[in-house]
């Protein structure tokens, strides 16, 4: 395993009675991008919520396994803590502040990140060339965005905090084919420029896309596992994921 790769390993989650996940196991190796697939309640969420350890907040506890970057324990660091490592969640939904302005939404991304003012603004030019639009409407308040420019924003703010591991929870809900393309490529460029991503999504055909390595989380356990190639080839997931009949 390379210095900033990620491991979970046998991870199980619970919310109450509620088993969630059950010894879930994939790895993203630095510089990857690594997709889950799995349909609605599959445990996707919850595993997201398990690595950037943001659980508590929606009732949820790890129960077992562990969650490991570069070689640093996560489940056992704050959720800020968690941040500080370079690992940062791009949470469903696109939870913008609807009344900051988008400047302001974009500078709180920095929040809780380790650079200085320098790396502050880099990290601003990085997201203005990879997002124009939200340059030009910088002084516009973030809830008047469409949604695919919010996910934009949600993107950019999480770009603010220089993160080593990006992990993306269904940016392509709610989008138009078209804006859920041009997210898809800003992911293809965010990787580039050497962020590891992990995306999980119900739309299999993007993700696949996009990743190179995939996981199919199923009830809270994962079912198949291989590149993005062979599972794009499987019959399984084909049928399940792809809607070929
Ligand atoms: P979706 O795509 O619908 O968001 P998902 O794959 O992300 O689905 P999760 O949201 O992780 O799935 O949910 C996994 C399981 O945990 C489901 O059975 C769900 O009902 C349950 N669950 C999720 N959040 C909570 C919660 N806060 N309290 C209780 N049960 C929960």
């Amino acid at each position: 395993m390379t210095a900033a790769s990620l491991s979970v390993s046998g991870l199980t989650v619970g919310y109450g009675p509620v088993q969630a996940l059950d010894g879930v196991s994939i790895e993203v190796p630095e510089g990857a991008v690594v997709t889950v697939l799995g349909g609605n309640g599959a445990g996707k969420s919850t595993l997201m919520r398990a690595i950037s350890h943001t659980l508590g907040f929606s009732g949820g506890a790890i129960r077992g396994g562990t969650v490991s970057f570069g070689g640093q324990r996560l489940d056992r660091l704050a959720p800020d803590r968690v941040v500080a490592t370079g690992v940062v969640q791009v949470p469903e939904g696109r939870r913008v502040f609807a009344r900051m302005s988008v400047a302001d939404n974009l500078r709180a991304g920095t929040l809780g990140a380790s650079g200085g003012r320098r790396a502050a603004a880099r990290a601003l030019d990085r997201v203005h060339e990879l997002f124009p639009v939200l340059k030009d409407r910088a002084g516009q308040v973030a809830g008047l965005l469409s949604g695919g420019e919010q996910q934009m924003l949600a993107l950019g703010r999480a770009l603010m905090a220089g993160p080593r591991l990006l992990l993306l929870d269904e940016p392509s809900l709610g989008l138009a084919p078209l804006m859920a393309k041009r997210i898809a490529e800003a992911v293809r460029e965010i990787n580039a420029q050497g962020t590891s991503v992990l995306l999980v999504e119900q739309n299999a055909a993007l993700a696949l896309g996009v990743a190179r390595y995939a996981y199919v989380l199923e009830v809270g356990k994962v079912t198949l596992a291989g590149t993005a190639a062979e599972l794009s080839g499987s019959d399984e997931v084909r049928h399940r994921y792809l809607g070929v009949v």
